[in-house]
């Protein structure tokens, strides 16, 4: 027998996957310089030299099995003190090696956090829409259900007020991601001050801790404003980092979850996240991207090209005539759609080959999502296809 949902999810690709692939296509029949994808996250800028200077120098060490064998299941110690080192030393913290634990990337962990978390079949996990749309296929995955407060209209802020609508006591965890993929908004300190003013009183009402997932990939990625560092609010949050993003190594698999030593009940939640990692099969992430991460904790690639490109896109979408929220961190715009069903208006805009995707899938329909993490020369060269969809709808 195979398992059906298990099936299902394989057998269809998310809406991002889905128009990247068709981009792929797309770009063999007419050529690179005329297909204009906005779909996909992955950083365009190049990871610092001293990533590739560090794999040269951990690749001249003997024996080699220093470099590429198993480290402890959690990871390699001094990975994880360079991690809390740098934690420390940037937020004012005292966390140490053993609040740490390396994963492969963001993804997972984010699905060890949930697996460490969720118990039983009638619990439910809380995200805000707009929200990233693997959330829904993590938290059904571990047999929760998924509930979406609906996004807060113009802002795209927090909606506090439909969160105490939606939380019960069979509530275990809310995610938070800020900067939010697809929104580019920055969640601020006003709004995570009152968030977390209603899980305590929750969690004092329902008997039990209601936690924060905050899943923090592009932390570093802001333009003017800092991420509020979650842990100055919420003591019952666990942090989910990953290097996919500021230091632009997607592909590479690395990551980690801190388990502040400040949390109730610290020593279990370390321990149930060890073994949410064994039951996973994400123990020992990748060796040498750990040896590499204790050498380069405390870099980022040259996050100004975004900036730029955040300053580009927005200007040029908004002097068209586009109704676009203005990014504080991450590399999406959010626009509103010039329809109501933004699945067909990424359609008539897949006609002149610009490629985005539809928000519906994040929880709240109507507008699209532009990844501008690309070359600031097809951001330019998009802008007449841009120009010429607009018109389309404003004959
Ligand atoms: N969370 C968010 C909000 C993301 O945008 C992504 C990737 O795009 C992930 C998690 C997964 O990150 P990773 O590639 O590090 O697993």
């Amino acid at each position: 027998m195979i398992n059906k949902k298990m099936y299902t999810l394989g057998s269809h690709r998310s809406v991002i996957r889905e128009i990247f692939e068709f981009g792929k296509k797309r770009i063999a029949e007419v050529g690179a310089d005329k297909v204009y994808d906005f779909s996909i996250g992955n950083p365009s800028v190049e990871a610092p030299e001293a990533i590739k200077e560090t794999i040269n120098e951990l690749l001249q060490i003997t024996p080699s099995t220093n470099v590429h064998g198993y480290t402890s299941a959690q990871g390699d110690p001094k990975t994880r003190k360079a991690i809390s080192d740098n934690i420390n030393k940037r937020y004012d913290k005292n966390y140490t090696a053993d609040d740490v634990y390396l994963t492969c990337g963001a993804a997972a962990s984010l699905t060890i956090s949930l697996r460490a978390i969720i118990d039983a079949d009638d619990e439910n996990v809380i995200v805000f829409a707009p929200f990233f749309t693997e959330y829904r296929v993590f938290v059904e995955s571990m047999g929760a259900e998924l509930r979406v407060v609906p996004a807060l209209m113009p802002s795209l802020g927090l909606n506090l007020a439909e969160l105490e609508k939606t939380i019960d006591e069979k509530t275990v965890a809310v995610i938070v991601n800020s900067p939010n993929n697809p929104s580019g908004v920055v969640y601020s300190k006003e709004e995570l001050t009152k968030l977390a003013q209603i899980l305590t009183k929750k969690s004092e009402e329902y008997h039990h801790p209601i936690y924060i997932i905050s899943d923090e990939p592009y932390r570093e990625i802001t333009y003017g404003v800092t991420t509020p560092f979650i842990t100055d609010f919420y003591q019952n949050s666990l942090i989910c980092y990953s290097y996919s993003k500021a230091l632009s190594l997607p592909g590479e698999r690395i990551g980690y979850i801190l388990v502040p030593n400040t949390m109730e009940d610290n020593k279990a939640m370390y321990a149930a996240i060890c073994g949410a990692g064994r039951s996973l099969g994400f123990i020992c992430a990748p060796s040498l991207w750990q040896h590499v991460i204790e050498k380069c904790a405390h870099l980022t690639s040259d996050l100004s090209i975004y900036a730029r490109n955040r300053d580009l896109i927005y200007n040029s979408l908004s002097e068209i005539g586009y109704e676009c929220v203005l990014p504080q961190g991450a590399f999406y715009l959010f626009v509103k759609a010039l329809e109501d069903d933004a699945y067909s208006f990424c359609k008539k805009a897949q006609e002149l080959d610009l490629l985005l995707v539809p928000s519906d899938d994040f929880g709240c329909p109507g507008y699209v999502r532009i990844a501008y993490c690309v070359s600031e020369d097809m951001i330019k060269r998009s802008l007449p296809s841009f120009k010429k969809l607009y018109e389309s709808y404003h004959k």
